[in-house]
């Protein structure tokens, strides 16, 4: 059984000012097409209108542009809109478009926004997940000679074809971790592909980060990468991770900086454990 390690950390609120008015209903959708006609549609998360409770009764409140904005600038865009009396305030609003629920709850206070909860995110594994995780752990520790301490498989998850194994190999040189150097199989194999100009299997072409050396790849690893190899996951762009020992003292995951979900890095893997 191959227990989830990919929890995100949410971030924290980054707040940033920007100007709003008071919009009478009648005008509040010309405002809004307005806006929406404008070539950069500043901070798009958030909504772009909000109903604000005053002492004259509800009203509805519209976000304008950054306060990095000149006023007269905006002040002259209004009055495109309609030459009454515009009053102009200044509101804090989340910087940042929620990727948590836990965020989205949170900021949605300053400012209404806009969520959708990314399905790539909910990281349970299916009961054919958890066979496909144990065949290829299995064959991991059937392929690892007994003198070697760590071993990773690189798999195309489609084609099922081993595509890298790497053996730790540090007691020859610091950096040849056993992912390192399976990622390294990787590469060469990328440059031989180049050379014969083999016609590659489109691998993972509807994923986002089509062309980095691992993108739409599962590595398996006997013990958890190191903080080194697990950021070279990331560089890779690895697709998920499977590792069946814990390295607590120097793990990239399990560790404080859990590599595979940090907020400031930008790729992000789901990765899972074999319990003991
Ligand atoms: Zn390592």
């Amino acid at each position: 059984m191959f227990t989830s390690l990919s929890t995100l950390q949410p971030r924290q609120l980054e707040l940033t000012s920007v100007y709003t008015t008071i919009v009478n209903p009648k005008i509040a959708s010309n405002l809004i097409k307005a806006l929406n006609c404008l070539d950069d549609l500043p901070l798009p998360h958030l909504k772009r209108i909000r109903r604000s409770r005053t002492n004259q009764g509800d009203v509805l409140e519209a976000i304008l542009f950054p306060t990095s904005v000149d006023r007269k600038t905006v002040l002259d865009f209004l009055c495109k809109i309609n030459d009454s009396e515009w009053i102009i305030k200044t509101v804090q609003v989340s910087k940042l478009a929620p990727v948590l629920r836990s965020e989205f709850e949170q900021w949605k206070g300053y400012w209404p926004m806009s969520f959708y909860e990314r399905s790539d995110l909910i990281d349970e594994l299916d009961p054919a997940d958890q066979d496909y995780a144990n065949k290829w752990c299995q064959k991991l520790q059937d392929l690892m000679p007994k003198s070697c301490t760590n071993m990773a498989i690189i798999v195309h998850p489609e084609t099922q074809e081993i595509m890298a194994l790497g053996y730790d190999n540090r007691h020859h040189h610091p950096l040849k971790h056993a992912v390192m150097n399976a990622i390294e199989q990787v590469a060469v194999k990328e440059v031989q592909d180049r050379d014969l100009k083999v016609v590659k299997k489109k691998r993972a072409l509807d994923e986002p980060n089509y062309g980095y050396l691992c993108t739409g790849l599962e590595i398996f690893i006997y013990q958890e990468p190191c903080v080194m190899c697990s950021m070279a996951l990331v560089h890779s762009r690895i697709k998920r991770l499977f590792f069946l020992k814990k390295n607590i003292s120097n793990g990239g995951i399990t560790s404080k900086y859990n590599l595979s979900m940090h907020k400031n890095l930008n790729h992000h893997f789901k990765s899972y454990v074999k319990d003991d």
